[in-house]
C-alpha cells in the first residue's frame, strides 16, 4: 500500500526528540515490508545529511487566498523511502519550534500536504499523522475545500507521541488559515473557546494510537491526560497503543564501537570489560553492582526521585553513575552530589551519544523513575545490552518490561517506590537468577519490524472500513 507519513521532524534530517526517531525508523521498516512510503516534513533552515532537490512550487489554499510553497524531494539511499520537504520562509528560522506563530506555521504545513503529494505524483492509500503539528490534516482531508483529486476522504491515522503538546490558537484564526467553513470553529477543535490541533485530530482521525498500550489507557485519566483526559475517553473506541522499536543494529552489544570488546547473550565477558572501563575512568569500585541513569534531565524523568534516594541506594550496596543533560537545577544537583560521594557516585553532565553505549553496556541495572513515559527507549536499549531496568510501572515501561523476568517495576513515583524495587534487584543480583534475567532481556524482540507489522495491520483495518476502498 502507499503510505503518506507526515511529521514535523525526521531523523537524521531534523530532530528535537523521540518523534524524529520514530519518523526516521518506522517508514524504513514499512518499506522493508514492501510498502511505498512518502515522508513529508518541513524544509527547515537546518537540515542534516540531506540536500533536497527543489522540484517546483505549489499553490496552497491558505488565509483566504493561496500561498506559494516550495517542494523538495530526496530519496534515502537503500531505504526504499521517499522524502518530500515543504519549503516556506516560516521554516527558515533558528529553531524548529518555540515561536508565537507556531500554530500558523504548522497550519500552513498541514494545509500544503495534499498539494505537495500531488506535485510528487504520490497518491496515498493511507495517511499517518503525528502529534499536534499535523493534527489538522484529518479535518482538512475530510472537509477541506480545494483538495487535489484523490485526497478527499482518505483514511487517516493519528499517533500521539506526547500528550503534553496540544497546538493552541484561536478557533476563528485556524478556520481562516485552513480555509474551512466557519462551523468547524465550534466543532471538535474547540476546547472551551481555544482551538487545539490535538483535539481536532481526536475528532476527525479514523483511528488514534499512542506509542504504547498503557499510555493509550493512561491518557484517558486526569492524571496523565493533561486537560484532554475526557476527550481521549470519548474517543476510546478508536484509540489503541503500539510500542515503538529501537534500532537493534545500532544498539547491538556485539558491534558497539565504543566498547572495549563486543558481547552476546551467550558470552557476556565483554560486558564485564565495559564495566571495568567505566569504573576505572570514574574511580568506582567495579566489584559492587553498578546502577546507572541515562536521561534527559526533566521533571518527567524523575531524576529528583533517584537523587533523593541516593544515600539509601549506596546503603543497599549499589554504585551509581548518571549520564544526563537538561534542566540547570538538576545538572547542578547531580554535580554537587557526585562531589559528595566520590568513589560511590559519579556522573557526566552532557549529551554524549557514543559514550552512552559504554554506559548501557557497563551497567548492571538502570533506574528509570519516570512520572509518565509514552513509550521510552532507554529500557529497551538496556535490555538489549543485558542491563536490567528498574522502572516505574507507567506507559511504555509497563508494556516492555516483564516484572521479575526482564526487569523490576514499581508503582509509586517516589523514593520509597524506587527503593523497594532496587532492594529486590539488589537481592537478585547475588543469585544466579540475575544472569537468567539478563539473558531474558537480551532475547526480547524490540525491532522496528515488530512495530511496523502492528501499524500495517492497523492501516489495513482502516482501509477496509473506508468507503473509498
Ligand atoms: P525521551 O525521548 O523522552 O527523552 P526516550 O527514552 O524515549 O526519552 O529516549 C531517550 C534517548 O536519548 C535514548 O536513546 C537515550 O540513550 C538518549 N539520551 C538521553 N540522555 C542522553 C545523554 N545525556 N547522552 C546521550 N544520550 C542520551
Amino acid at each position: 500500500m502507499r503510505v503518506l507519513f507526515i511529521s514535523s521532524e525526521v531523523y537524521p534530517f531534523s530532530k528535537t526528540g523521540g518523534l524524529a526517531d520514530v519518523s526516521g525508523a518506522l517508514p524504513k521498516a514499512l518499506a522493508a515490508l514492501g510498502h511505498e512510503v512518502l515522508v513529508v516534513s518541513p524544509w527547515y533552515k537546518q537540515l542534516h545529511q540531506v540536500k533536497p532537490l527543489w522540484i517546483g512550487d505549489v499553490d496552497v489554499p491558505f488565509e483566504g487566498g493561496f500561498v506559494s510553497v516550495g517542494v523538495g524531494r530526496w530519496r534515502q539511499p537503500d531505504s526504499g523511502v521517499e522524502d518530500a520537504f515543504v519549503g516556506h520562509p516560516f521554516f527558515q528560522r533558528e529553531r524548529y519550534y518555540g515561536y508565537d506563530d507556531d500554530m500558523r506555521r504548522f497550519a500552513l504545513f498541514s494545509r500544503s500536504i495534499a498539494q505537495v503529494c500531488a506535485r510528487c505524483n504520490f497518491y496515498p492509500d493511507i495517511v499517518h499523522c503525528n502529534d499536534w503539528q499535523s493534527g489538522y490534516v484529518p479535518l482538512i482531508f475530510k472537509h477541506g475545500w480545494h483538495l487535489p483529486k484523490g485526497f478527499s476522504g482518505l483514511p487517516c491515522l493519528f499517533t500521539i507521541h506526547n500528550a503534553r503538546f496540544l497546538g493552541e490558537s484561536a478557533p476563528q484564526d485556524i478556520v481562516h488559515q485552513l480555509r474551512l467553513s466557519a462551523e468547524f470553529a465550534d466543532g471538535w477543535m474547540n476546547f472551551y473557546g481555544t482551538a487545539l490541533a490535538m483535539r481536532a485530530a481526536l475528532g476527525y482521525a479514523d483511528a488514534i494510537n499512542a506509542v504504547s498500550p498503557s499510555y493509550a489507557e493512561e491518557i484517558t485519566t486526569p492524571e496523565y491526560g493533561y486537560h484532554l483526559a475526557g476527550s481521549y475517553y470519548e474517543v476510546r473506541h478508536k484509540l489503541s497503543g503500539i510500542v515503538n522499536g529501537i534500532d537493534t543494529e545500532v544498539w547491538s552489544p556485539s558491534n558497539i564501537a565504543a566498547l572495549p570488546q563486543g558481547y552476546t547473550a551467550d558470552d557476556t565477558s565483554g560486558k564485564a570489560l565495559a564495566k571495568l572501563e567505566l569504573c576505572r575512568r570514574y574511580g568506582l569500585d567495579a566489584e559492587r553492582p553498578l546502577l546507572v541513569t541515562v536521561s534527559r534531565l526533566a521533571e518527567q524523568k524523575g531524576i529528583d526521585i533517584v537523587l533523593h534516594a541516593l544515600p539509601y541506594l549506596l546503603e543497599q550496596g549499589w554504585n551509581v553513575f548518571m549520564l544526563g543533560s537538561g534542566e540547570a537545577e538538576l545538572e547542578a544537583w547531580i554535580r554537587y552530589t557526585s562531589s559528595q560521594h566520590q568513589g560511590r557516585f559519579a556522573s557526566y553532565v552532557g549529551y554524549e551519544e557514543t559514550f552512552s553505549h559504554l554506559v548501557y553496556a557497563a551497567a548492571d541495572a538502570i533506574a528509570i523513575a519516570s512520572r509518565f513515559e509514552p513509550c521510552g527507549l532507554t529500557q529497551m536499549i538496556s535490555m538489549h545490552c543485558g542491563t536490567i531496568p528498574i522502572a516505574r510501572a507507567t506507559g511504555g515501561l509497563r508494556d516492555t518490561i516483564r516484572h521479575g523476568e526482564t526487569g523490576f517495576l514499581f508503582e509509586d513515583a517516589n523514593p520509597t517506590g524506587l527503593l523497594w524495587a532496587t532492594e529486590a534487584a539488589r537481592r537478585t543480583y547475588d543469585t544466579p537468577y540475575w544472569q537468567k534475567m539478563m539473558h531474558n532481556g537480551m532475547q526480547e524482540d524490540f525491532s522496528w519490524q515488530r512495530s511496523a507489522r502492528s501499524y500495517e495491520a492497523l492501516y489495513q483495518r482502516l482501509m477496509a472500513k473506508n468507503p473509498r476502498t
